[in-house]
């Protein structure tokens, strides 16, 4: 998708600080954290949200699972938690429609999120 922020991320058109990455998966810290660690990760591949991604390659969204748990593990925060996050439309706050997901932590996090 020539005009997706995060494709242009994966074709690093625009430039991100990049933590994980694997052959399907990419994770760069998010511009505008919300906690100690937030780092979104993504497929290289562009699907626009979570549903998108669920009916995907065979494996791809396990793949940004996987990647979003080695993040947490190289970040520190899997063994105290974390959460994973897939705002999924615009009601929920998806606001970039390649689906992302956030991998917050290194606070205590409440619940119910907002
Ligand atoms: P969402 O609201 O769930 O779609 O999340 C989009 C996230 O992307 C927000 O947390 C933004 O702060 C983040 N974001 C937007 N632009 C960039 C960028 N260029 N690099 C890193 N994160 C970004
Ligand atoms: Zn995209």
């Amino acid at each position: 998708m020539s005009d997706c922020l995060f494709c242009k991320i994966v074709a690093k058109e625009v430039p991100a600080e990049v933590v994980y990455e694997t052959d399907r998966a990419l994770a760069f810290r998010d511009i505008n954290p919300q906690a100690p660690t937030h780092v979104l990760v993504i497929p290289k591949e562009h699907h626009a949200d979570a549903a998108a991604l669920a009916r995907a390659d065979q494996g791809l969204a396990d793949a940004v699972l996987l990647a979003a748990h080695a993040v947490a593990e190289q970040e520190g925060v899997a063994d105290g938690g974390y959460r994973v996050v897939l705002n999924t439309g615009p009601g929920a706050g998806q606001t970039v429609f390649h689906v992302h997901a956030h991998v917050l932590g290194g606070r205590p996090l409440t619940w119910p999120p907002g």
